[in-house]
């Protein structure tokens, strides 16, 4: 059920404190943690804690949880002192999705070319 933590999920485990991560902020809805194979300086996942496939399920199911991790960005972006960044809700495995509980990539600290790869 949408919103329900996932036994095989990766993110929910960390939400669960099951699997280690280097988390930067948390809230009563959101967990905002280091990637482990940054692509910037600056390369934070923002979660909501409930399981929600990707983004586009996320915002279809709880639009308030949506926009807790957005404004969860902009937190982090300020806290990591990012004049620019990037954020990036990859969508689909042909756009890279590689965990299916939905996240922002925050991504900054270089310059970052338009378009993306
Ligand atoms: P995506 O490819 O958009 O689904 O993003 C998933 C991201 O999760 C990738 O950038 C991975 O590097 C990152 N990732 C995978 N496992 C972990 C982990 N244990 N801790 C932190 N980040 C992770
Ligand atoms: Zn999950």
């Amino acid at each position: 059920m949408a919103g329900e933590p996932q036994d095989d999920c990766l993110f929910c485990k960390i939400v669960a404190g099951q699997i280690p991560a280097t988390i930067v902020r948390e809230t009563d809805t959101t967990v905002a943690f280091r990637d482990i194979n940054p692509q910037a300086p600056t390369h934070v996942l923002v979660i909501p804690k409930a399981h929600h496939k990707d983004a586009a399920a996320l915002a279809a199911e709880t639009p308030q949880l949506a926009a807790d991790v957005l404004r969860e960005t902009q937190v982090v972006a300020d806290a990591e002192q990012l004049d620019s960044y990037r954020i990036v809700f990859n969508t689909g495995s042909g756009a890279g999705q590689t965990v299916w509980h939905a996240h922002a990539h925050v991504l900054g600290g270089r310059g970052l070319q338009w378009p993306p790869g």
